[in-house]
């Protein structure tokens, strides 16, 4: 079995090859390709902890595993550790024996990075000109990043309950050689493209700050109860996901759907616009929301990816077990 520590893995898996892997995976899970076991996550009542596992198989690219891990709110401010902990575990697929364990931390924020913006390239308007974003903590920097190598943006805006992260967002748009602008949310309706990253279990985005056209990749809830957006607005977009089932369950569109503003067959697989199988955007006016609940095909797409560089590197670390 072989060993990619999380500390490797910014050498081997670059912004692009996440881009890559998790378009094709999208892809492949609309032809039914892939598939993603139900997700388990818990809240484990110790550091207020939500501790779970996303797996799946995807028999065409051979990935058989799963991500352990979730998200622990104090690590940062007791212990100078990233919130997010996590590690991939991939299995042969003809055999059942472990065949990697890699480090998911970083893995998990270019993954999530790259699922918005595969939503972005093939859901926002050509002429997108100002991303805003809402929330500015760790995955907030990496989602801009990403999002910004996928439109001419000009601008970025943000909004943040904590004011004080917003110069994490303003690092990334000067990075790029881009103004940034703190806006308060009804600001937003001057963006064309909106990311929200947040940890919120409460709408704060409402349907009357997003302006008619724009496209918005709601990352931040991937849990029973969390919310960011408002679910009327659920009701005027037309709505895409990764996985109906998890959009359904434990995204955002749970709330439209358990209020009934919404049904279930109105969220559509992103796979199925990359395929070719829906039209996707339909007009330059319509609202179109990509509701990115994270599964496990993501993980195992870029952990494989990470293992394949590590070991043509000789970066791998090779056990026994
Ligand atoms: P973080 O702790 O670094 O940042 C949290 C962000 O949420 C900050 O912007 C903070 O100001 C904001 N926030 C906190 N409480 C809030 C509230 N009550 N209302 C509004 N905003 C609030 O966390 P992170 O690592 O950036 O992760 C952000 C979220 O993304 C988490 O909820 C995490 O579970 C989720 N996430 C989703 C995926 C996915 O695949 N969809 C992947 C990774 C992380």
């Amino acid at each position: 079995m072989w060993i990619v520590p999380e500390a490797r893995i910014a050498e081997l898996v670059t912004p692009e090859a996440a881009f890559d892997a998790v378009e094709a995976t999208f892809a492949a899970m609309a032809r039914e390709d892939a598939y993603n076991f139900p997700v388990v996550r818990e809240a484990i009542g110790h550091e207020d902890a939500l501790y779970g596992f996303k797996g799946g198989f995807d028999r065409a690219g051979g990935a058989l595993g799963l991500k352990a891990g979730g998200y622990w709110p104090h690590n940062l401010e007791k212990r100078d550790l990233i919130n997010h902990q996590s590690t991939v575990f991939l299995f042969d697929p003809d055999t059942g024996r472990p065949e990697a364990m890699v480090g998911g931390n970083l893995l998990t924020a270019l993954r999530t990075a790259a699922a918005s913006s595969v939503s972005i390239k093939h859901l926002a308007r050509e002429d997108a000109k100002v991303i805003g974003m809402v929330g500015a903590g760790h995955q907030a920097k990496f989602q801009l990043r990403t999002a910004l190598k996928h439109r001419n943006f000009e601008k970025v805006i943000g909004w943040n309950m904590h004011p004080e992260m917003l110069p994490n967002l303003e690092e990334v748009a000067s990075e790029a050689g881009l103004p940034f602008e703190a806006v308060d949310l009804s600001g937003l309706a001057e963006a064309d493209v909106i990311i929200t990253i947040t940890s919120s279990f409460a709408p704060t985005l409402m349907a009357d700050h997003v302006s008619p056209g724009t496209h918005l990749a709601c990352m931040g809830t991937d849990t029973k109860g969390k919310q960011e957006v408002e679910a009327a607005l659920l009701a005027r977009a037309s709505v895409f996901t990764d996985e109906v089932a998890q959009s359904i369950s434990i995204g955002e569109a749970q709330h439209a759907v358990g209020s009934g503003l919404i049904a279930e067959s109105d969220v559509h697989q992103i796979g199925a616009v990359i395929n070719g199988t829906h039209p996707g955007r339909e007009s330059a006016n319509q609202i179109t929301l990509f509701d990115g609940t994270g599964v496990g095909l993501q993980d195992l797409s870029v952990a494989q990816a990470a293992v394949r560089l590590a070991r043509d590197r000789g970066i791998a670390i090779e056990v026994d077990v």
